[in-house]
């Protein structure tokens, strides 16, 4: 194996570790907005229930305070009905207090009906906090995770591109432009392995030909496929070298 090829290989090391640590960075943004969502999801049903609870509330207030009125109306009747001296008055007087008095019972009955929504809603309440109070903490936990990883992987991903501008350092100055300019339009994989007889970027078999040139390991090979290099593997050391002989 030529120098040339072991160096495009180091650079292939590199960049599928890039490639790697870079795809899990982009899914933190995605990872992060599903917390937001949860939290704001458990907000929304937090706060549907503290409105419908305030309007309940206006709404009886409301109401309590044209049954005051209805109150007020019926006693000023009864004090009428004292005053009147002959039957026919007393009646008219007696109509007038059952119908303010039937109104209010429509606005009591109203009143009732809401204070048992009311209830309901109120003892929804220490679940509704408390789940969102766990909402909170928890989404607190992971965004402040995925924070850290964001951190991490940025602060892997520069390593490795110091140790990539070093792993190009020999090579000439062409085939190290050609290298960036094949990385930066593919996706950050401008080396890739002869897998199977196919290339390992797009997956395009290599014609027996190519094949047998790949098996030289003297030179890259580009895909007709995708443009990027492609080689071979380098062979394995024989075991006895690997132990050290
Ligand atoms: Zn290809």
């Amino acid at each position: 194996m030529t120098d040339e090829l072991l160096h495009h290989w180091a650079l292939h090391l590199l960049d599928e570790e890039s490639v790697r640590f870079a795809s899990e960075r982009a899914r933190i943004p995605e990872l992060r907005k599903a917390q937001d969502a949860r939290l704001a999801a458990e907000r929304r049903k937090s706060e549907a229930n503290a409105k419908q609870a305030s309007e309940l509330l206006a709404r009886r207030r409301a109401l309590e305070r044209d049954i005051a009125a209805f109150e007020a109306q019926e006693k000023k009747y009864r004090a009428q009905l004292d005053a009147v001296t002959d039957q026919k008055q007393f009646e008219a007087v007696q109509h007038e207090i059952a119908g303010v008095a039937g109104k209010r019972g429509d606005l009591e009955t109203q009143v009732l009906e809401i204070l048992a929504t009311e209830e309901k809603l109120a003892a929804e309440r220490p679940a509704l906090d408390a789940s969102l109070a766990k909402a909170e903490r928890e989404t607190g936990e992971h965004i402040a995770k995925l924070d850290a990883d964001d951190a991490r992987l940025a602060g892997l991903l520069a390593d490795l591109d110091r140790r990539r501008t070093e792993a190009a350092q020999p090579l000439d100055p062409a085939a190290r432009t050609r290298y960036e300019k094949i990385r930066a339009t593919r996706g950050g994989r401008a080396v890739v392995a002869v897998s199977n007889g196919a290339c390992g970027g797009c997956a395009r078999n290599l014609t027996p030909h190519a094949q047998q040139d790949a098996r030289k390991r003297d030179r890259l090979l580009m895909c007709d496929g995708c443009g990027r290099f492609m080689m071979l593997p380098p062979e394995p050391l024989p075991p006895e070298s690997a132990a050290g002989g």
